[in-house]
């Protein structure tokens, strides 16, 4: 079982205190750090490695929710762009990170790519409530 099916079981049973919104297809969720503040996950329900291995109404309607969930961040972030990243390179089970990216730390050219301070991640934890102040958000926007 991979990593991710491992946090979806808790997910599953309604043990996820970072659960945002269950799609059809995904679950949308906070992201273990804020490095970027806000930054979010859409998480595929069923261990699928790759995204052409979806049909093409799956991949419709997971592309949809990954759209709900990158609204509803800009409505709540008001972020100067979305950035999208769907690797798989770590973890082969189709996930989006949502990263909202504001403008002054865009000015800075290092930081253009939101993987760039990826070791810097974990010094960023997510802190509980403030996660949940974001999901109660987010989650008005979603109604
Ligand atoms: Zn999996």
């Amino acid at each position: 079982m991979c990593s991710i099916c491992e946090r979806l079981e808790e997910t599953k049973k309604g043990n996820d205190p970072f659960l945002i919104h269950e799609f059809e297809n995904s679950y949308f969720v906070i992201g273990d750090h804020q490095f970027f503040k806000g930054y979010c996950q859409v998480i595929y329900k069923e261990c699928v490695k790759d995204l052409t291995s979806l049909d093409s109404n799956n991949q419709s309607s997971l592309f949809l929710e990954v759209m709900r969930a990158a609204s509803a961040l800009e409505k709540v972030m008001k972020p100067h762009r979305m950035n999208y990243s769907s690797l798989g390179n770590v973890v082969p089970h189709i996930h989006f990170h949502l990263f909202p990216r504001q403008k002054d730390e865009l000015d800075s050219v290092s930081q253009k790519d939101p993987w760039f301070h990826s070791s810097d991640f974990s010094k960023f934890k997510t802190n509980l409530n403030e996660a949940q102040k974001l999901i109660s958000l987010l989650r008005k926007e979603l109604q």
